[in-house]
This record gives C-alpha cells, structure tokens and sequence, in this order.
C-alpha cells in the first residue's frame, strides 16, 4: 500500500498532483467557504484534458452527482466523483478567475486561480496552451430559473470535503480561489487541504 500524501494548499495558491488510474484524492475545506478550483490532464501518451462541456452535456446535469464522472475533450472519463460530504453545491459553468477579471475589479497583479494553474503546471513541468474551464467545487453560483448567474457566498462548512477517484493516469491541479473582493470564499480566502489516496482493491 501507499503512504497517503497530504498537502496543505496555502490561500490563493495551486498545486499539482500525479495520480496514478485507480488513485483518489480528497479535497478538504478546513476552515469552511473557501472554493476549491481543479483541472485534469490525461498524462498516459493521448492528449486529454477535464471539459466541464463534455461533463454536462454526456451526464446531462449541471454537475455529477456520487458515482457519476468527470469526462475529458475525448468524450471518456478522466475522475469519478465517489463521495460528495460537503452539502454543496458545487460549481462547472464559471471560468476561473483571472487577471482580467481582476484589472476589471480595479486590481493589478492580483493572484488568480487561471495564474496559480500554469504556476503549478510549470512547477510540474507541463505547459497547456490555454485555460481549460475549471470545476469549482464548494461553489455557491446555481442558476437562477431566469437564467441570472451570481457567485454567492459559499455555504460549505469546515471540514467538508469531495474524494474522487482517478480513472486514468492524470496530472490534477487544485487551487484554493483567490476571490477577495466578493463574497465567494465567505469573509477571507482559506487554504485547502488535499489528500492523495492509495488505490482500493
Ligand atoms: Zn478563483
């Protein structure tokens, strides 16, 4: 068996993560209302990568429920999302924020989960050309029946957390959101605590 690889994600930083297929992450809230950003790429040989579009349109919802996957631009699955104990919701139609959302806010140079993604890929010694759309977990933004979007404040409490299991060799960052000028990580943003699980038989 695996040793279980723990890793505190400080506020408004990322980090990478290589699983092997089969392995699980869990990824903790500890302080509770704090968003939990992740992306997926395949690292087996085929180029794939986490589409929140494929994921929605072949489960036809807005976000998989427990025992329902995570699919790739390949149409195949990349994550199983196998235990949810965080009452949610969780998020997969916004972008990560961005330095542009942020100079539109008024802020220069402000840390961002789009910028935390390439810092972390390129600490794991990948470069993406692009930001793939992220899922947002512990995210409070369900649509309104009008179609209105808004980010409110998460409603996660301490401690929840997702595990998801790996359903190929991947390369998964996660990033604690940097959001600080509205309410989306409650009153401050937290660290994320993520947990790297063995394989179960
Ligand atoms: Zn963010």
């Amino acid at each position: 068996m695996q040793e279980t690889e723990r890793t505190v994600i400080p506020p408004q930083s990322g980090h990478a993560f290589r699983l092997a297929k089969g392995q699980q992450l869990r990824i903790t809230d500890p302080k509770g209302a704090q968003v939990a950003d992740l992306w997926a790429f395949s690292t087996d040989g085929n180029l794939d990568w986490l589409s929140a579009s494929q994921t929605r349109d072949i489960i036809e919802r807005l976000f998989p429920t427990v025992g329902e996957s995570f699919y790739g631009m390949s149409g195949e699955k990349l994550l199983t999302l196998v235990e949810d104990a965080s009452p949610g919701p969780h998020d997969m139609l916004f972008p990560a924020c961005n330095p542009a959302l942020y100079r539109r806010a008024g802020f220069e140079d402000h840390p961002s989960c789009a910028a935390n993604l390439h810092k972390a890929l390129t600490e794991a010694g990948v470069s993406f050309p692009f930001t793939p759309d992220p899922v947002d977990f512990f995210q409070n933004s369900l649509p309104a029946a009008d179609g209105t979007l808004v980010v409110a404040a998460s409603i996660n409490p301490p401690g929840a957390y997702v595990r998801l299991r790996a359903e190929r060799d991947l390369l998964v960052i996660v990033t604690a959101c940097s959001v600080d000028h509205h309410p989306t990580n409650g009153d401050a943003c937290t660290e994320i605590e993520v947990e790297v699980l063995a394989a179960e038989d």
